[in-house]
């Protein structure tokens, strides 16, 4: 089995000669009652928490890659073999598996999903239908508190998640922007996505002009994706009772020491509610959000857009490319069609 290794723990921006190929044997079977199962992996999922993982970390939510093993995420996988009753081989399932063509995973110690609807791409099972999907749903129903016509801000809005969260926050019936780091992904969030309006951060001299040039009476929602001097520019802008969750922040994954954000004051003054969340938490809505999103996908009323790398060997590049901005929508990576 290919595998993508991690070499060593890695500081600053992560390049693509910190992993390397290894090709091992690996035993494709697992006793009865072993709670393991034997996954042939079909899609991985490139993910920017995994950036942290790839740190040497002490006491942090996740815990840091080893160095010499294969990096693990989100993927896609066909059951081989089962010593689990839960699972039969042949299912399809999604959840943590390995950076390598087959793994074995115990299932009591890892997510595993078991994929009932196979009438979509299966990879979306990394995006909209995974991961990052219950990551929009979570993060804009249950924290944000949305109402009909609100003004919402969204943040690296062209992304696996930032999409979602757009289309969400406009069936809704809100005034949505969002921001990214390329014309053509603006040109995506309006053209296809639906935002009212987009903006290339990358091109304004100054962030707070930007925000007030679409929210002159400011921001009741931001959900926040990428920290910096977008927060804090975006702090200036919220309105009294505004709210922000906090998703992610991706501007600072790769810095030795994180920007200072200026403008928290702005949570006092104008009683804004800022939360952080994390989409684990919340998979036990799983069920629910599979019921609202699968037929708004087959009516076409929520659409999403991948990237997909072919192979095995485009991983290392796909993962870093996301902290350059190179994915346009979901960053998967193929590994084998069934
Ligand atoms: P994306 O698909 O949006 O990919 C990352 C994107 O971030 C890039 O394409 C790039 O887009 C943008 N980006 C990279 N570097 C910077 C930078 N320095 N400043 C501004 N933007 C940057 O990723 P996801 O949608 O998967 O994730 C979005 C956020 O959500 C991340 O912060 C992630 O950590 C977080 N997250 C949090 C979860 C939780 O449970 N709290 C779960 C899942 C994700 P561009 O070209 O626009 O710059």
């Amino acid at each position: 089995s290919k595998q993508v290794i991690l070499k060593h723990h890695v500081t600053g921006y992560p390049k693509e000669s910190d992993m390397e190929f290894k090709n091992t044997t690996i035993k494709l079977n697992v006793p009865e009652g072993s709670n393991a199962v034997v996954l042939k992996n079909l899609y991985l999922s490139c993910d920017p928490y995994m950036r942290l993982r790839m740190s040497k970390l002490e006491g942090s939510y996740v815990a840091s890659f080893t160095p010499a093993s294969p990096i693990t995420g989100y993927g896609v996988a066909k059951v081989l073999e089962s010593g689990d009753s839960n699972f039969q081989k042949g299912d399809l399932v999604w959840g943590i598996t390995g950076w390598e063509e087959y793994s074995i995973v115990t299932t009591t110690h890892t997510t595993l999903f078991k994929i009932h609807d196979k009438d979509v791409p299966l990879s979306y099972y990394t995006g909209i239908l995974g991961m990052p999907g219950m990551t929009a749903y979570a993060g804009f129903y249950e924290v944000c508190s949305p109402k009909k016509g609100e003004t919402v801000f969204v943040s690296a809005a062209s992304g696996a998640v930032g999409q979602l969260v757009g289309q969400f926050a406009k069936m809704l019936g809100c005034y949505v922007v969002g921001s990214a780091g390329s014309k053509e992904k603006v040109d995506l969030l309006k053209s296809k996505f639906g935002f009212d309006e987009a903006f290339n951060y990358k091109e304004e001299q100054d962030l707070d002009t930007a925000l007030k040039r679409y929210f002159p009476d400011g921001i009741d929602i931001y959900f926040e994706n990428v920290g910096g001097k977008m927060l804090d520019a975006v702090l200036l802008n919220m309105k009294l009772h505004g709210r922000i969750a906090v998703c992610g922040m991706i501007s600072q994954y790769n810095l030795e020491q994180t920007e200072g954000v200026h403008n928290l004051f702005c949570l006092i003054t104008k009683r804004i509610r800022m939360e952080g969340f994390l989409v684990t938490e919340y998979y036990h809505l799983y069920p629910k959000y599979l019921e609202m999103i699968i037929p708004q996908i087959k009516s076409g009323k929520v659409v999403y857009v991948e990237d997909i790398a072919e192979g095995l060997e485009s991983a290392p590049g796909a993962l870093i490319g996301l902290f350059s901005g190179h994915n346009i929508g979901k960053q998967v990576v193929m590994v084998s069609h069934e």
